[in-house]
Parts: C-alpha cells; sequence; structure tokens
C-alpha cells in the first residue's frame, strides 16, 4: 500500500495576476485557504514520510483545487469583479488559474496511475494506495456552531475506506480520549471533489479519505 497526502487549501496566496481583484481583508479569512491545514499536514509528511505528497500554492479563491473545473463553484466571484474592471486580464487569469488546476491533478493522477500499475497483482482486498487529504473547517457556519472536532470524510458506499476510517477515529480517539470525531461532517465525503473523481477514475483498488480538522485549534 502506497500513501499519498495532499492539502489544497493549504495556501492562501495570489499570483500578481490576480492580485487585485481580491480585498485583502478576505486572504484572511477561511474563506481565502484552510486555516492551520497547511502545518498540520507537513507534520504529517514528515511523520509518515508518503510516496507523494502536494499542496497548494494558491488561494481557493483563485481556483478550487478541491472543486471539478466544470463545477463553477470551481472559480470565485473575484473572477467576475476583475471582468468587470479589466476583461483582457481576467482572461488571462482564468486561463492561468485553469493551467494551474491542470498541473496539480495531473501530477496526482499520474502517481495514482503509476502507483496501481506497480501493485497489480496485489490481492484484491489490499488497497493499492490511501490518499488522506488535509482540509479544516470554520468552528461556526452562518451562527451555528459545529459539533465536532475532527470530521473524517468518505464515501459509505466503499468498505475499504469506512474500514480505513474507522481506524483513524480509533488511533485519534486512543491519542486524545476527549476529542469529538464524526463521520462525513461537516461535509459528505462523496460530494464533488478531488477524492471524487479519483474514485470514478481509478476504482476500489483508491482509498480516498478526507480529515476536516477545527479552525478553533488554530486560535
Ligand atoms: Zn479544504
Amino acid at each position: 500500500m502506497k500513501l499519498m497526502l495532499t492539502c489544497e487549501h493549504a495556501s492562501n496566496r495570489l499570483p500578481a495576476s490576480f492580485k487585485k481583484a481580491v480585498p485583502t481583508e478576505v486572504l484572511k479569512t477561511h474563506r481565502a485557504y484552510d486555516i492551520g491545514a497547511c502545518a498540520v499536514f507537513r507534520k504529517l509528511v514528515r511523520f509518515a514520510k508518503p510516496e507523494f505528497y502536494c499542496e497548494g500554492n494558491f488561494s481557493r479563491l483563485f481556483v478550487d483545487l478541491n472543486r471539478t473545473i466544470t463545477n463553477k463553484s470551481a472559480f470565485s466571484e473575484y473572477h467576475e469583479t476583475l471582468k468587470a474592471s479589466d476583461k483582457s486580464a481576467a482572461e488571462k487569469a482564468k486561463a492561468q488559474a485553469t493551467a494551474y488546476w491542470m498541473e496539480y491533478r495531473t501530477a496526482i493522477e499520474k502517481f495514482v496511475e503509476s502507483a496501481l500499475k506497480q501493485k497489480k497483482r496485489a490481492a484484491k482486498s489490499e488497497p493499492s494506495i490511501v490518499h488522506l487529504g488535509i482540509h479544516s473547517f470554520t468552528p461556526e457556519l452562518n451562527g451555528k456552531v459545529r459539533n465536532a472536532d475532527i470530521g473524517i470524510l468518505y464515501d459509505p458506499t466503499r468498505p475499504q475506506e469506512r474500514a480505513y476510517a474507522n481506524v483513524i477515529k480509533t488511533e485519534i480517539k486512543r491519542l486524545y480520549p476527549t476529542m469529538k470525531v464524526r463521520f462525513n461532517y461537516p461535509y459528505k465525503g462523496s460530494s464533488d471533489g478531488l477524492t471524487t473523481t479519483l474514485r470514478k477514475k481509478f476504482g476500489p483498488r483508491y482509498v480516498g479519505i478526507e480529515i476536516e480538522i477545527n479552525q478553533k485549534f488554530f486560535k
């Protein structure tokens, strides 16, 4: 089994071409990135030494690496803001964002493909690759306090993902007994995102799990 770690929302940086479109104060918020996720991700990389890892270099306001590129929500409303003031700059920024998205996704898919090829003869029940995506969520959304410390997102129709999710939960509870861990909270593991795309493309030998950490730990 090979391990892959990713962090799509690691950064709140913007490329020069897009800087004027987004107010600086927005860049400090969860809208721009997953606060705290990058630090956890880098620690995990050092600790777990995955065969492959990568993190996003730009804010999700530029392009959301965890959305299908054809999904409207992959591009934030700031692309429209830029378009209103400078159409050609907006077109260039969108093309750059698309190329950046493609480059990120291609690197990941290439690795998964090669990992599956190498492990072709392994037992059918054994996954060839386990992917952990590291994310964080806001403690409160629209006035509602979220009732979890850590969320583990997976596709409930996939038995191997359920098994890995259980192992991760058990281990977290062993280390931190008071930690409130919930499955498929605050989001569904089967929604549009990187893991969902990889499941469809690579089948059951790929196991994709997202770890969502409450940002209250990073304040
Ligand atoms: Zn995220």
